[in-house]
């Protein structure tokens, strides 16, 4: 395979997950008596560019087929960041109802509403029908298509030109990084300014975060890589914050190389000396990256069969993407996890895709009063044991299998 920005071959493999259906494949009843379809799940490292990336068998128009059922909103935690996020944009560039923002995969809205609530004139574009619908159910213009050089230049023509576009979590979803990243220099006003938000390489590895990986999730990024994919097609980084969401990530700020003069400021060159006293862009710093995700993987197999022989009970909360990877890399089947709840009801009566854990809703937990809860996103983990805080009272304990197992 090649390498997706700068076309080398790819020969340094980061990690092997064996085999895997499409993580947010999850199966209708209907579908259970039905085989699917397991793809390789094998993570590569340009040691060109120093891109790490997805080996992409996968069909790309399968993963995100209509029924995708991720939906933002159903975190509270990521809503408060969004609405801060908002606020803190529209005094830092001076946002008004003159204003143009777009963001890119703007899913069910949950960002958008605040800078529609803020008076600002704003568009969505999310290519998944389902979450669509939801965002134009709370008012939002959303156009149903993939993001790239030709939607941007679409969207100029039709008067959407951007002060600020948006994009959360998506840049490492994306296949052809140089056209969507291309893109941007396109929409944007000649001194508009385009946020990104994504998990950061140095996080994944440092907490060996390796259930981030799925057939979606193409690109594992550096600052660095990232600097250099933007400055390949048309943009340049002007700050970066470090965030504490989804396990660690950074927010970027970028301009046009051609026309935006916003001076750089120091967090950028200070985070890539970072990362390159970290040693990055060298083979060694992944050598033992599969080691401890087997490490991890096998803690969660031990700790699961032990409360098995123990006639302990255990449930996991949260049916997230992350979750499919660990569970479908270690093996974990009904007889070790028979339920997982989620709190979106469109995915309550689907099962999980490989495991075929069935989700239910939270009236299944308490009713089942489990002495466990395996809690599988943990990047929302204190936020969900504020939720089930009354799991205490029956003497039920939270789980996390990554970094480690831990029980609290
Ligand atoms: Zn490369």
């Amino acid at each position: 395979m090649k390498c997706r920005h700068c076309d080398s071959e790819l020969s340094l493999q980061l990690m092997d997950l064996g085999t895997s259906p499409p993580s947010n494949a999850y199966l209708r009843v209907s579908q259970l008596t039905a085989p699917e379809k397991w793809y390789p799940l094998r993570i590569l490292t340009c040691t060109n560019c120093w891109l790490i990336q997805t080996d992409d068998y996968a069909h790309y128009a399968e993963l995100f087929s209509s029924d995708y059922a991720y939906f933002s909103s159903y975190s509270t935690s990521w809503l408060a960041h969004s609405q801060r996020y908002v606020g803190d944009m529209v005094k830092r560039f001076a946002l008004s109802s003159a204003s143009r923002v777009v963001e890119i995969a703007a899913n069910d809205g949950y960002l958008l509403q605040y800078v529609k609530e803020a008076g600002i004139p704003c568009l969505g574009v999310e290519p998944t029908a389902s979450t669509a619908r939801a965002a134009r159910a709370k008012g939002l213009e959303i156009v149903e298509k993939f993001f790239g050089v030709a939607l941007a230049k679409e969207l100029v023509a039709e008067g959407w030109a951007a002060d600020l576009t948006v994009a959360n979590n998506v840049l490492a979803h994306v296949p052809d990084v140089n056209d969507f990243v291309a893109g941007f220099a396109k929409l944007l006003k000649p001194q508009g300014v385009a946020t990104f938000e994504f998990p950061h390489l140095m996080q994944l590895i440092a907490e060996c975060q390796f259930d981030t990986i799925y057939h979606e999730h193409f690109s594992y990024l550096s600052l660095a890589t990232v600097r250099r994919l933007f400055e390949a097609n048309g943009l340049g980084i002007f700050d970066v914050a470090q965030l504490g969401t989804h396990g660690g990530s950074l927010r970027i700020y970028a301009q046009r190389l051609d026309t935006g003069d916003r001076p750089k400021q120091e967090s950028v060159e200070r985070l890539l000396r970072i990362e390159a006293e970290a040693g990055v862009e060298t083979p060694a710093y992944y050598a033992d990256f599969q080691a401890r995700a087997d490490d991890i993987r096998d803690g969660l197999m031990v700790f699961l069969v032990e409360a098995r022989r123990a006639g302990k009970r255990v449930g996991a909360y949260g049916a997230a993407a992350k979750g499919n990877t660990l569970l479908n890399y270690a093996g974990v089947r009904t007889g070790l996890l028979p339920w997982v709840v989620d709190r979106n009801p469109s995915k309550q009566g689907l099962y999980l895709p490989g495991s075929r854990v069935p989700i239910v809703d939270e009236e299944r937990l308490k009713r089942e009063k489990p002495d466990y809860v395996l809690i599988l996103p943990w990047n929302l983990k204190a936020e969900v044991m504020s939720q089930l805080s009354y799991v205490r009272d029956w003497g039920g304990q939270f789980v996390c299998a990554v970094p480690e197992i831990q029980v609290s």
